[in-house]
């Protein structure tokens, strides 16, 4: 953002060959923006310090989804002022102009590698150590780029919660270290039954999987979920006695005003109906 829109176009010609640049021209441009594509960086530059620069700065860092996306701010070099300013609001950069492209691809650059070393350092905390597959954490994230995925594209993501029928009596039964392998067989089959790239199953609490089906509808959803309940009802494990799994699925179309909490909850919903149906059912969210 700026006045007369020079510092955006160096940046956007020095950037634009190694990254997929998107230009705002307002705040309000640049928040509807963050709402639906998955920024990795903001580079910011207003012309000069100014209250619109403060209340964008302030609003970005006070959101949950926004407050950890780096930003770099342009601005005036003589102002030392100005750039103690922004850093006071939690940018992570700040380059002085006269705008240099050497200088702009360094700073950039070196905020790509800080991304990347975060990354690999959370990856390590979304994972369930017991299965190998994602954990709540890793859940979380995934479900959150395809919940700005289907808003951008206006499809629909469907979400299959699966929980073991009456486990604390399979683990009264046979003890724990036996539970521990009917989560790990459980894993593996839910993973084997992903049928394209985008599906993604997660271990979201105790004995609960998430099942995530992006670009599925309910009725694809639901028969997917169907094709799980039973190859659960015919596995076989260790000479252990059956389990069986009840699953809740939800599906929506999301838009700017729909809230991922609302839709999980639809998804819970639909799984409490599904035990108090009788268990290893399948109900939809309708
Ligand atoms: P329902 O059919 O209503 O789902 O009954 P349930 O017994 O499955 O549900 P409940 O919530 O009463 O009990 C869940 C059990 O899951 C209790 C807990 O000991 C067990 N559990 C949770 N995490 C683990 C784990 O990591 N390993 C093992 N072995 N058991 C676990
Ligand atoms: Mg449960
Ligand atoms: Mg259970």
């Amino acid at each position: 953002m700026s006045d007369n829109y020079a510092g955006l176009d160096i940046i956007n010609s020095v950037l634009s060959s190694y990254y997929n640049v998107k230009m705002a021209t307002s705040p309000e441009e640049a928040l509807t923006l963050l709402k639906v594509v998955e920024v990795n960086l903001i580079i910011l530059d207003f012309g000069c310090y100014s209250k619109e620069c403060y209340n964008f700065l302030t609003t970005i860092k006070a959101s949950e989804e926004t407050m950890r996306v780096p930003v770099i701010l342009i601005g005036d070099s003589s102002n030392p002022e100005y750039e103690e300013h922004a850093f006071a609001l939690g940018v992570a950069d700040y380059i002085g102009k006269p705008l240099r492209s050497s200088i702009i691809k360094v700073r950039v650059n070196n905020q790509r590698l800080i991304a990347k070393q975060i990354k690999a350092i959370e990856e390590l905390g979304l994972q369930d150590p017991l299965t190998g597959i994602a954990n709540r954490r890793g859940f979380d994230s995934r479900i959150h780029l395809e919940w700005l995925r289907a808003i951008r594209d206006k499809i629909s993501l469907s979400l299959a919660i699966a929980d073991i029928d009456h486990f604390k009596a399979y683990n009264d039964n046979y003890g724990h270290v036996q539970g521990d392998v009917l989560l790990r067989a459980l894993a593996k089959q839910f993973v084997l039954m992903l049928k394209r790239p985008a599906d993604f199953v997660s271990r979201w609490g105790g004995e609960e999987f998430a099942i995530l089906l992006p670009n599925t509808t309910l009725k694809g959803a639901a028969a997917h979920s169907e094709d799980i309940r039973n190859a659960v009802q015919q596995m076989v494990i260790s000479n252990l006695p059956t389990a069986t799994v009840s699953i809740g699925v939800a599906s929506i179309i999301p838009t700017l005003n729909s809230s991922i909490e609302d839709f999980f909850n639809m998804a819970d919903k639909a799984l409490y109906q599904a035990k108090n149906s009788g268990r290893n059912k399948v109900c939809c969210f309708t």
